[in-house]
Formats: structure tokens, C-alpha cells, sequence
């Protein structure tokens, strides 16, 4: 995504997925994606934990495959998992039937109703198949703290810039990020705090899971779903 804020088409691409949380609430819905790995992902936690912050990780199912020991230090540390997908796939160049599949994967190791589709996009049919199963929960912000053009300061200012009620902030836990998010995170966070911003997690959606999911066989109906 080359845009801080989605704009209104994509939003209305899918209506039922989350931008924004309540716009009448001075709070703040911090994200990271693409994790967990070593070293960024156990100092990430140890930065929220010195604030006594919770947050909300969209995991790569393979990187908490291969790294487990960061799987279950974000879990015990209270934080909330989103599915990511397996593979961080590319959702427009593949089929329906593949992308079930590689979401379902990381549902059986991940076991949250929370997703965001890696890189922003689905199909109608994608979007259409995982709306039944999850809470689709995207950004209000994403802070590019990937991109090579951009370093910490720059992130620290789009935060400053962008952020505001209910805005979701997607940061991303990856070796990519590491050096801009080591000074912009602690700081963006202090700001926020200084202007007066709660810090919170889905933890509602995560209690009200979609229909299938109450229904208490929700990784049979994902198979059959995916058959169909
Ligand atoms: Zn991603």
C-alpha cells in the first residue's frame, strides 16, 4: 500500500471488514504484522510491556510455525493473534479453493477469529469466503515502517500526522522494519499517550466470533467451505 489512510473505494471494496473502531473514543488500536520473529518480535513485546500496553499481532502462520518460541511469548504476554494466512499470500493471484486452504492452515495452529489479508487486497470470492469465518479487521493507518524511502522519524510523523479516534495502526514486527520501529515505536507511542490516547485490543470482536465459529466445529465448516 503506498497510501497512509485507505481510501473510501477501497473501503467500500468490503463493507463488512473493520477500518476504524469507535470514532467518539479518544483510543488507539496498535497492530503488527508479519510476525513473530526472533529478536523484533521479543522486543516489541518488552516495549509494550514497559508501557503496560496490549496489541494486536497479525501473524504469518509459517513464521509462528517456525518460530515458536515468540508464538507463545506474544500469547502468554495477554496480546491478541490475527490470522495473517500460512504463506502471506498474494490473495489476487490465486484462486479461491488455494487461498481457503492456506487460511485455514493458519487457523489450525493460530485458532483466532481476527484476519487481515496480507497486502490489503481479496477477491470478491476471497473476501466473500473469509467474511463467514472472521472478523476482517484492517487499518486506519498503516505506518509504512517497511519501506526502504522512509526512516524512524518519518514513521514517528505519519503517526503524529495520521492517527486519531478508533484508528487502527498497523506497525509490522519484521526485519525490515526492525530499525525504523526501534525509534519510532517507543516515541509514537509516548506521544500518543501524551495526547491522551487509551491503548486497546479486540478483545470484544474476539468474544462476539462470527456465526461458524459458534457453532463450535468452525475448522470443519472452513474445509467445507473451501470444497465448495
Ligand atoms: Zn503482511
Amino acid at each position: 500500500m503506498l497510501i497512509e489512510q485507505p481510501p473510501a473505494l477501497l473501503r467500500a471494496l468490503y463493507p463488512d471488514a473493520i477500518w476504524r473502531m469507535d470514532p467518539s473514543k479518544k483510543e488507539i488500536y496498535l497492530t503488527f504484522d508479519d510476525g513473530p520473529i526472533p529478536r523484533v518480535t521479543p522486543w516489541v513485546l518488552d516495549t509494550l510491556e514497559s508501557y503496560g500496553i496490549r496489541a494486536t499481532f497479525f501473524m504469518v502462520a509459517d513464521n509462528a510455525r517456525r518460530h515458536p518460541r515468540e508464538l507463545a511469548m506474544v500469547r502468554e504476554r495477554g496480546h491478541l493473534l490475527g490470522n495473517h494466512t500460512f504463506h502471506h499470500v498474494r490473495g489476487l493471484q490465486m484462486g479461491i479453493r488455494p487461498y481457503a486452504e492456506d487460511v485455514r492452515l493458519a487457523d489450525s495452529l493460530l485458532h483466532t477469529p481476527l484476519f487481515r489479508p496480507p497486502h490489503g487486497f481479496m477477491s470478491p470470492a476471497q473476501y466473500a469466503y473469509v467474511r463467514r469465518h472472521f472478523h476482517i479487521v484492517m487499518w486506519d493507518l498503516v505506518t509504512r515502517d517497511y519501506s526502504r524511502r522512509l526512516d524512524g522519524p518519518a514513521v514517528l510523523r505519519k503517526v503524529k500526522h495520521y492517527a486519531r479516534n478508533g484508528s487502527i495502526v498497523t506497525f509490522h514486527d519484521s526485519l525490515k522494519s526492525e530499525e525504523k520501529l526501534r525509534y519510532a515505536l517507543p516515541r509514537a507511542i509516548e506521544w500518543l499517550a501524551s495526547e491522551g490516547y487509551a491503548f486497546r485490543t479486540f478483545d470484544a470482536l474476539v468474544s462476539s466470533p462470527p456465526p461458524s465459529m459458534a457453532e463450535g466445529r468452525r475448522g470443519q465448516s472452513l474445509v467445507t467451505a473451501a470444497a465448495r
